[in-house]
């Protein structure tokens, strides 16, 4: 069987996709992950499933919890539907059409595919900050989600990396269960928006530790960290910060490994799009956080997942009436 839209990941701009393709009678199927690989490559429902409270998201008034709204949306595009396979792609072939996208041993044939696999927390390298399922220390002494692991570190002393947006939301979030929380960052400037900036500079429990990377984990063998080594990105001296958990948050890599050699990726490996949404492979296209290095906000990608959707059907009544190569050569 060849499904007319195959949408790959299940984050905002993945479920809008399955929404808008549902109501539009094109019956798609949605592979969605399943549960990941944990933090490297978080599983369905994308990013949102690890923070707290989303309050920029329109139509919630106070506000919802990311992992809540999430399930909304999940339960939104069923409801017109979606059929779901509950795993995560390992290969595609889009060299050939209609296409080929792999679970395992499974192949899935599509006319048009969304692809909307999102971005996943990058890691600064050391040996120590390796997740547990890596056989490292993650959950007990480091972390790249304070939402998971945040409850660990009751009355503790905490540093977050990093001095973008999530490293500012990563730290206010930790004050609520840290006695102090230090974010340590390389620059003596922060990348993160005003707003959160403030709310960061101003908060009595966060202590800023400027030109600052660290070199070093604090006695991970022993299953728990006791401190880190800080180098001085000016001067280059060398010092030691007493604490008990480290989370970092220094930005985020596009999930587009499977997807290398088959269409175009930037230097970063986001995915390069033209006309909003498509790719530069015919009847392939991109939504979300996966072709947006800009924004990375739920609401743009659940609206770039919109525009997939629209632009997918469209082809696909193109293709009733047009060949692949007619319709290839407006693409
Ligand atoms: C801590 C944190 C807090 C945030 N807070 C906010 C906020 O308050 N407001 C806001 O607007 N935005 C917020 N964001 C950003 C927001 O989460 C993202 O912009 C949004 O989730 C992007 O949606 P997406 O659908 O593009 O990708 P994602 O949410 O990243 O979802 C990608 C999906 O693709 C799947 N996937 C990946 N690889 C594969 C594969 N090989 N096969 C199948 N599936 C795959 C994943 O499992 C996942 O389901 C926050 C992000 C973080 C990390």
């Amino acid at each position: 069987m060849v499904h007319n839209l195959v949408i790959i990941g299940s984050g905002p701009a993945g479920y809008t996709t399955a929404l808008y393709a549902g109501r539009a009678n094109v019956g798609p199927l949605m592979i969605d992950g399943g549960v990941g690989k944990g933090q490297e490559l978080l599983g369905a429902g994308g990013q949102l499933m690890i923070t707290t409270e989303v309050e920029n998201y329109p139509g919630f008034e106070h506000g919802i919890q990311g992992p809540e709204l999430m399930q909304i949306m999940r339960k939104q595009a069923l409801r017109f539907g979606v059929e779901v396979v509950e795993e995560l792609v390992s290969r595609v072939d889009f060299n050939v059409y209609p296409y080929k996208i792999w679970v395992n041993d499974d192949v899935y044939e599509a006319k048009t595919v969304v692809i909307a696999t999102g971005a996943s927390a990058k890691w600064i390298g050391l040996d120590e900050e390796k997740p547990a399922w890596e056989g490292g220390l993650g959950g007990r002494g480091v972390s790249a989600c304070a939402t998971c692991d945040g409850f660990f570190f009751r009355g503790k002393e905490v540093a977050v990396i990093g001095g973008g947006d999530t490293a500012m939301e990563e730290a206010i979030y930790l004050t609520n269960h840290a006695s102090k929380v230090y974010v340590i960052h390389r620059r003596d400037t922060l990348r993160a928006s005003k707003i959160m900036q403030e709310r960061a500079l101003k908060h009595p429990k966060i202590e800023f530790v400027w030109t600052s990377a660290v070199e070093k984990i604090h006695d991970p063998a022993e299953g728990k960290v006791t401190g880190v080594t800080l180098r001085n990105t000016v001067t280059g001296a060398l010092s030691e910060l007493a604490l008990q958990g480290v989370f970092v948050a220094i930005g985020h890599k596009p999930n587009t490994e499977v997807f290398a050699g088959q269409i175009e990726l930037d230097d970063a490996g986001y995915i390069n799009t033209h006309h909003n949404v498509r790719t530069s492979k015919f009847a392939v296209f991109a939504a979300g956080d996966v072709q947006d290095h800009e924004y990375r906000q739920a609401i743009t990608a659940a609206g770039t997942g919109c525009m997939a959707a629209i632009q997918a059907e469209r082809l696909l009544e193109q293709l009733n009436v047009l060949s692949v190569d007619e319709a290839t050569a407006d693409w």
